[in-house]
């Protein structure tokens, strides 16, 4: 599949999902103390949501019927662990589309660092409890990056 049709194949997808599906697959986690609600999901926003939680549980089915191969002439574990490497990165891919129009629709929570989603479609933010904890955090990210160009740079 190429770029184009990917696309093509995922808006079709959204436009056909169902009142059924877009409510087996809603949100079931309450609102907890640190979480302030901006908000309800668009339409829009649960569609792709519902999307991403159908290729989940595709996901989970997938490492729940997989089975132990001897490596025969049945063996199709290179198509399997493609299957299952495009499935990853497509709700990687999905989840990031995502959360990024979360942002676009509630541009007051744009620049915080963790924000969710919680049952009845609530858009959340999550306040941080620890804030020291985030920038620690970021100095090892950085240490991490710095560490992984300078390997780099000495293999090459
Ligand atoms: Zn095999």
């Amino acid at each position: 599949m190429n770029i184009g049709s990917w696309f093509l194949s995922i808006a079709a997808e959204m436009e056909c999902l169902s009142t059924e599906d877009i409510l087996e697959n809603a949100p079931e986690h309450p609102v907890e103390k640190q979480d302030r609600v901006v908000g309800i999901a668009s339409e829009g926003l649960r569609r792709g949501f519902t999307l991403m939680q159908k290729r989940r549980k595709r996901m989970n089915d997938f490492v729940e019927t997989f089975t132990y191969c001897d490596g025969g002439e049945q063996c199709r574990c290179n198509e399997k662990n493609l299957e299952f490497i495009q499935l990853k990165n497509e709700i990687k891919v999905l989840g990031d589309i995502f959360w990024n129009f979360v942002r676009e629709e509630f541009p007051q929570i744009a620049e915080k660092s963790t924000i969710g989603i919680r049952a009845n479609w609530q858009i959340v933010w999550v306040e941080d409890i620890h804030p020291h904890l985030g920038i620690l955090q970021d100095l090892a990210i950085n240490l991490l990056l710095t560490r992984t160009r300078l390997g780099k740079h000495r293999d090459s």
